[in-house]
């Protein structure tokens, strides 16, 4: 747990050692986050404004090397545009401050549950060397993370999940954007041509004229 306020830390860790749970704390950014690469926490609990390094910051460096680890978000700063950008940058929730130590406790059960971090497999699929991380809704292609909008990694996931079997451009329609799209639209075009630009000169799609794409087992 990373909060810089000390009766809230004590408040919580108290708690949620109460209900079994083991609590390491950490008072600022930057020693909270160090601590975590230290041990292989099942999940964070992460304030936003903090001294030393700010949340936000704590955040996305966590998501680059653990892509894998469930970050519950904690914050006074419940506007529209910080929890958006806190869940772009991977959190897996947010809980506005004030909260009830009950609606904390569910939903860190609720993590707890979930997060399987990417080595134990259970929440991510492979296809050759691109690795789709069901968590973080994230790429990693060759030690890069790759962050996704919502229909990107949509694609990307049907691909990944068929790896060396082609997949028509229908069946990316119908899957991914349902009846939300004009027929004869170049959506899925226009996706995979982004989804290459950010994947790189390495990004593992290959278009099958006439038929779709496909991404390559090996
Ligand atoms: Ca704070």
């Amino acid at each position: 747990m990373i909060e810089d306020e000390p009766r809230i830390r004590a408040f919580l860790a108290r708690g949620l050692a109460a209900e079994g749970l083991h609590v390491d704390e950490s008072a600022d950014g930057r020693s909270g986050l160090a601590r975590a690469f230290e041990e292989d926490y099942d999940l964070v609990i992460l304030d936003l404004l903090l001294p030393e390094l700010d949340g936000l910051s704590v955040l996305r460096a966590l998501h680059n090397s653990r892509p894998g680890l469930p970050v519950l978000v904690l914050s006074a700063r419940s506007d529209l545009p910080t929890k958006l950008r806190g869940f772009e940058l991977g959190a897996s929730d947010y809980l506005a401050k004030p909260f009830s130590f009950d609606e904390l406790l569910a939903r860190v059960r609720v993590q707890l549950k979930r997060g399987t971090p990417p080595k134990n497999g259970g929440t991510v699929i492979r296809a050759g060397t691109l690795v789709l991380d069901l968590t973080t809704r994230r790429a990693h292609l060759g030690g890069t993370v790759i962050d996704l909008t919502t229909r990107e990694f949509q694609v990307l996931r049907q691909l990944a999940e068929h790896p060396d079997e082609v997949i028509s451009r229908e069946r990316l329609l119908s899957e991914v954007w349902g009846y939300h799209f004009e027929p004869g639209s170049n959506v899925v075009e226009v996706c995979i041509r982004r989804l290459r630009q950010k994947l790189g000169p390495d990004a593992p799609i290959q278009t099958v004229r006439h038929a779709g794409y496909r991404v390559s087992a090996t």
